[in-house]
């Protein structure tokens, strides 16, 4: 792969089609691409190990698949509520509520199902959530390096996505004073995400409460990007409930896909103040209407059998654990800089370069898919995921160690 072309704007004119000014910007997916050329390259034939994509290489847990099958005998083939069914939208907002009570402010009032809207994976609840906050003139600080959909989001809503650059000292995590440094008159909200795609690092409790302190004061629009909540190894993650005074301007956003293996069932959901919620749901009736309803029930099964779903949760973070472990040693044998992931499943590597070139090198002559870091606008380093078997893992870092 070109080392940029994934961060290219897609829009190609011809003589028939002139690209939109929605999409005039728009750039591939680079975490999608590189996994796409990852299966093409296999399917030619080639050995490839995948370090790309951020997709838990185990099933589904039983319990959650065999709910789904009765699900579905049960007649759950039609379409639901928009927002998604009652069931799954009471145990998300128990959940969530639980959450909260951890916190010594608890945000205010339990969590109702009315606040929940559940999509097609975390993904749309982030998309729907950005178009229906933010328009023209409006910005949004990224701390960065982050999630390359979140850029493209908040571009496909026509606001303006500000990078806040977080240090190589602490982790590339920013702070409340460089967020408020890069603030403008024009700045609406702020994208969250701890454990944090794609570095793993995770905010601290005193961290993350500056920064929703600032957020308060300032009115601006939180969204907490949760989906890694459940895959941490030295501490809890803490989440922006626990902090937030209020709910008011706060959109919390979590899914099944990751910390219960469900990837491809696509259900994710966001939790929002009631007006904000009606609006998600409006918007997401004209484009998507309801996720897969059997989806949705395997879903009330990973978040309602919670013995269960500790268990298989506890079992794939050790398996996540002992990756880590073993391919951090792997670099700190061959003095690779890193930031050392205390949750999620991405290894950071400074590469001291050019990103793409690193990474098109990697899968040319070592037939390893890592994700340039241009795609988190950080091109010096590459994403490498452990979310693949533990010996593919520690061979594709044992090849780029070799390589650096
Ligand atoms: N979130 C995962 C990743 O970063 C899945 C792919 C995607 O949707 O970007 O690799």
């Amino acid at each position: 792969m070109p080392p940029t072309a994934e961060l290219a704007p897609i829009a190609a004119a011809s003589t028939t089609y002139a690209p939109s000014q929605n999409i005039a910007e728009l750039k591939e997916s680079a975490t999608i691409a590189v996994a796409n050329r990852a299966r093409s390259l296999r399917a030619a034939g080639r050995e490839v190990i995948d370090l790309g994509a951020g997709e838990p290489d185990f099933d589904t847990p039983a319990f959650i698949r065999n709910a789904a099958h009765k699900a579905i005998d049960a007649g759950a083939t039609h379409y639901t509520a928009t927002e998604g069914i009652l069931p799954l939208r009471q145990a998300i907002a128990a959940e969530a509520t639980a959450i909260a009570g951890r916190g010594a402010t608890a945000g205010g009032d339990p969590i109702q199902a009315a606040d929940v809207v559940v999509s097609n994976g975390s993904k749309q609840s982030l998309f729907n959530a950005c178009f229906v906050l933010f328009g023209p003139g409006d910005e949004v600080l990224i701390p960065t390096p982050s999630w390359t959909s979140y850029y493209e989001m908040v571009a496909l809503a026509r606001a303006t996505a500000v990078p806040v650059w977080g240090d190589r000292e602490r982790d590339l995590k920013v702070t409340a004073a460089s967020l408020a440094a890069a603030a403008t008159p024009r700045t609406r909200g702020i994208l969250l995400n701890s454990p944090s795609n794609p570095t793993g690092a995770v905010y601290g409790r005193s961290e993350l409460a500056e920064i929703v302190a600032l957020a308060e004061e300032r009115g601006w629009w939180i969204i907490s990007d949760e989906i890694y909540a459940r895959i941490t190894y030295d501490t809890p993650a803490t989440s922006v409930l626990e902090l937030a005074s209020s709910r008011d301007r706060l959109i919390l956003v979590n899914g099944v896909a990751k910390a219960y293996a469900m990837t491809g069932w696509r259900i994710g959901w966001a939790i929002a103040p009631r007006t904000v919620s009606a609006a998600m749901t409006a918007f997401q009736s004209h484009t998507t209407s309801n996720p897969a309803a059997v989806s949705q029930h395997a879903a009330v099964a990973a978040l309602t059998d919670v013995a269960a779903a500790d268990a298989s949760i506890a079992e794939m973070v050790r398996e996540f654990r002992a990756r880590r472990d073993a391919a951090t040693a792997l670099l700190d044998a061959a003095g690779v800089r890193y930031v050392r992931p205390d949750g999620a499943f991405y290894l950071y590597i400074d590469v001291g370069g050019d990103g793409g070139a690193f990474a098109t090198r990697l899968l040319d002559t070592q037939g390893v898919a890592v994700v340039p870091g241009a795609a988190f606008l950080t091109p010096e380093w590459v994403r490498v995921s452990y979310a693949a078997p533990r010996e593919q893992v520690l061979e594709g870092v044992r090849r780029l160690a070799a390589a650096l």
